[in-house]
């Protein structure tokens, strides 16, 4: 039945092919667009056209045949065989997203039936001659319609029993709902061929079954075909209001049959074969809120004091008004009781192998840390009620102790949370407001359960070293509560207002230093010192872990983009300087990021000299179909294309080019981001032998200057040191200026005795200190050397910036086993018990020159 009046559909259609179900003339469906050959008909049609033609196009539903997909056209190859019958549709709205991935939503309402006469392109999208098969009408009013229609013989009987179903359909309906009454107009003013398709795609259908409706091109069968669709349909909803008619009253039903959706729900339970039972979502559009709420609160298996708690809230509840701001408040808070998971937890699926076997493929290095995991795993595997301590890892930001934490709940099967802790300076944080505040709400414990939804989660508490402390109580006295297993099953949140077991909850902490964490707090834990990397680590873990995983970020492959080590190291050396990798895997998401703008370009950096290894990368297949097309050679980061993407060299001046004058040493300082190298300077000029300290120093540090002072001035005979004047005493007719440099930070601690004594000394004798030595050590007034912590940091730190022989306290000695083996390699190490000993070790011949007497300093190791 071609039309020959009526508004004719263009006769050449873009095609869209979607398995999202039948769209049939006079319905509207929503279609996700994901295909490469959808998504560009709507970039290149729908979002480019301007007259309303363009928004027409033939929607193809793909449900026909199972083993065809979208991407395939085969079937429309065979069209004039196959009558192939589409869905003229017109797109009404078109919604773009690119989140999880780039695609496109339609709005498309049906127009008419179509078919293929022939295929005229298949890309980027198809593009099909058709033959429109349904006559499209402008619309006419109802009373016009009477005179027009009532086509005689079969087709109009036929056509009248179809009205009539529907309009019996109808009537079983609330007609107090606006759609409902709407449908009801409808029915009378619609032409009576559209009826078929508008009821079909209404009533609860298969897509067989539409799909059946929609080949059915002439008239007589459409309604042949749809009829019993809308009998069916009929005699759900009759035994479906038989069922329900003792249990509800009529209110109750009419509501319940509201609209179309809802009886798509009911109708299922009427199917030949299944039980109907009043179902609990059927509950819920009662409108019975409290009802619901009361089952769901005896459902949530909650303790019995929580339990009276909760009823007693619903009875409160029951006599409130809708209206009143309490009623709202009661009812968040039974929300988040029956939310909570009082009794649900999952099960430890623990094997220590596997655990084993994921830490190590997770994390490279850190084989003290991993080893202290298994253990504590492998105590929890043996006794499961174990109450250990609760385990805290503390190291500079960025050496895996977050992830190591998100490890130890994936090899537990357990769910994962974090908490961060750092600025917390309100005890609500912890425990929660007491519900008579306005805006109350639990605390982060709570809030974490919820969000979980078990009771034996991993509870990671971020940096437990930056609690803070003010007048609305102290933090860390909740957390005590929260951590101690002794306190902990009955762990009390002002909000909740009853006690919430938290023994099964494994508590894991971090901090960058435990100085700061509070004692108490700090007793019930046990410490996990997780040290900075090694250059030779960091390049192994960005191969291993961070280019891979940005690469997959970024959407690009291996065969995109190359990573030499040599670059690795570059940006490790000069555009990093930090214990951890953090900054480092953001440098390598730049690079990605600027590779990324290259290949959607479809460009190649250019290559510059690179290294015979990089020449002799393979060309990679050349993929087809891709949306950007790939650069047919790898991007090779070579040093000139990272300094095209990252800029200059953050990091470069040399240790040497530093120590150029007299008064300059270099000394070693740990800080709660890893050791760092610093160069002390001092200066003097003519005064009154006043000493002047600047770079923000702490008590500590400005006593250890005045010892050093002390120390030199009582020894300048035997150092044969001089003042500017000529004496031997270093202070007179002289003022001296001792500078710590990175003069905003704070800096306090009795390590950086020996660098002051060697930079005076350095500056009294006018002698240049070694260019290649580092020192830490804390001195007393009669020349001692005392050791001083962080001593893996500081080496790893002087190793970093090019150092090559350190001096450590002799008392020390011992932490240098902590050394991984190739730095310890690299560097000498000068242990030393006094300050002569240091002071020799400095120089350049000795000190105070080569005829000195005193004893050689004790080389330790140059493995
Ligand atoms: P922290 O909690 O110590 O500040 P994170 O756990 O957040 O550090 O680590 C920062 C990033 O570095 C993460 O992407 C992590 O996977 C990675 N990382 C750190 N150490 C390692 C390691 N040893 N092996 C693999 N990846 C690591």
């Amino acid at each position: 039945m071609s039309s020959n009046s009526g508004i004719q559909i263009p006769s050449r259609l873009p095609l869209l092919l979607t398995h999202e179900g039948v769209l049939l003339p006079g319905s509207t469906m929503r279609i996700s667009v994901e295909t490469a050959r959808n998504m560009h008909l709507v970039k290149n049609r729908l979002l480019k056209g301007t007259s309303l033609k363009s928004t027409i196009i033939g929607v193809i539903p793909n449900t026909r045949d199972p083993e065809y997909d979208t991407e395939d056209l085969p079937t429309l190859h065979r069209t004039p065989e196959t009558k192939f019958i589409g869905t003229a549709g017109l797109a009404v709205q078109v919604v773009g997203s690119n989140w999880p991935k780039p695609h496109y939503t339609l709005l498309i309402t049906g127009l008419c039936r179509f078919r293929v006469a022939q295929l005229l392109k298949e890309g980027p999208f198809p593009v099909a001659e058709v033959e429109q098969l349904d006559k499209l009408e402008q619309y006419t009013s109802p009373d016009e319609m009477s005179e027009a229609a009532g086509p005689d013989g079969e087709l109009g009987e036929l056509s009248q029993r179809f009205y009539q179903a529907a309009v019996q359909l109808v009537g079983m309906l609330d007609m107090s709902v606006p759609v409902v009454a709407k449908l009801r107009r409808l029915l009378d003013s619609l032409p009576r061929e559209t009826l078929p398709d508008v009821l079909a795609s209404m009533i609860h259908t298969s897509n067989k079954e539409k799909l059946q409706v929609l080949d059915a091109v002439s008239l007589e069968e459409r309604f042949k075909k749809t009829l019993p669709l809308l009998t069916r349909q009929i005699e759900g909803l009759k035994l479906l209001q038989k069922t329900r008619k003792p249990r509800l009253d009529d209110d109750k039903r009419v509501k319940a049959f509201a609209c179309f959706p809802a009886i798509t729900v009911r109708e299922r339970g009427v199917l030949p074969g299944r039980q109907f039972s009043l179902d609990e979502e059927g509950d819920d559009e009662d409108g019975d809120d409290t009802a619901v709420l009361e089952r769901k609160v005896k459902g949530a298996n909650m303790p019995e004091p929580a339990l009276r708690v909760c009823l007693k809230e619903l009875k409160r509840l029951k006599k409130m008004p809708q209206s009143m701001p309490e009623y709202a408040l009661t009812r968040n808070y039974l929300d988040l009781m029956v939310e909570l998971p009082w009794s649900k937890s999952t099960t430890d699926c623990l094997d220590i192998h596997a655990a084993r076997v994921l830490l190590d493929s997770d994390h490279y290095a850190m084989e003290k840390l991993k080893r202290r995991v298994l253990e504590y795993l492998a105590v929890r595997q043996l006794k499961s009620t174990l109450k250990g301590p609760i385990l805290c890892f503390v190291g500079p930001p960025g050496v895996g102790k977050t992830s190591v934490g998100r490890s130890i709940a994936r090899t537990l099967g357990r769910e994962f949370h974090r908490i961060a802790l750092g600025g917390v300076c309100d005890q609500s944080d912890i425990r929660g407001h007491r519900r008579t505040y306005v805006g109350s709400m639990p605390g982060r414990i709570i809030n974490g359960l919820k969000t979980v939804g078990v009771n034996n989660p991993v509870f990671l508490l971020d940096e437990v070293d930056k609690l803070g402390k003010s007048l609305q109580g102290d933090p860390a006295s909740a957390l005590l509560e929260v951590l101690d297993p002794e306190q902990n099953h009955s762990f009390t949140d002002h909000y909740l207002n009853v006690a919430f077991d938290l023994s099964q909850v494994l508590f894991i902490a971090t901090a960058n230093s435990t100085a700061t964490i509070p004692p108490a707090l700090l007793d019930r834990m046990e410490v996990l010192q997780v040290q900075g990397y090694t250059q030779e680590e960091k390049v192994e873990i960005a191969h291993r872990h961070l280019i891979p995983h940005q690469l997959e970020q970024h959407g690009l492959t291996p065969q995109q983009l190359q990573i030499p080590q040599d670059t690795t190291q570059d940006i490790i050396s000069k555009y990093t300087r930090e214990a951890g990798v953090r900054s480092l895997e953001r440098k390598i998401g730049a690079i990605c990021r600027a590779v990324a703008v290259k290949v959607a370009e479809g460009h190649n950096v250019t290559k510059s000299e690179a290294a015979p290894a990089e020449r002799s990368l393979t060309r990679p297949e050349p993929r087809e179909g891709g949306r950007g097309a790939p650069p047919d050679m790898p991007i090779v980061i070579d040093h000139i294309a990272l300094k095209d993407i990252l800029g200059p060299h953050v990091f470069e001046m040399e240790v040497s080019e530093r120590l150029t004058l007299p008064g300059v040493a270099v000394g070693l300082a740990w800080t709660p981001l890893g050791g760092e190298i610093m160069f002390v300077e001092a200066s003097r000029m003519e005064g009154e032998g006043q000493l002047t300290l600047t770079g923000q120093l702490g008590d500590v540090m400005k006593e250890s200057a005045h010892l050093a002072m002390s120390w030199l001035r009582s020894n300048a005979k035997t150092y044969q040191l001089t003042n500017l004047v000529g004496g031997s005493d270093p202070l007179e007719g002289t003022d001296i200026h001792l500078h710590f440099p990175a003069g905003a930070v704070t800096k306090d601690g009795p390590s950086a005795g020996v660098t002051m004594v060697t930079v005076l000394a350095s500056l009294f004798s006018g002698r240049l200190v070694r260019s290649d030595v580092a020192m830490t050590g804390e001195i007393t007034l009669r020349g001692l050397v005392l050791p001083v912590g962080g001593i893996k940091d500081k080496v790893l730190a002087a190793h970093r910036a090019g150092v090559k022989c350190v001096i450590i306290p002799k008392r020390n000695e011992k932490d240098l086993e902590e050394i991984p083996a190739n730095v310890r390699k690299e560097l000498d190490f000068v242990t030393a018990s006094n300050l002569d000993e240091v002071l020799n070790a400095a120089f350049d011949g000795g000190f105070p020159g080569m005829s000195n007497p005193l004893t050689l300093p004790h080389i330790v190791s140059k493995l």
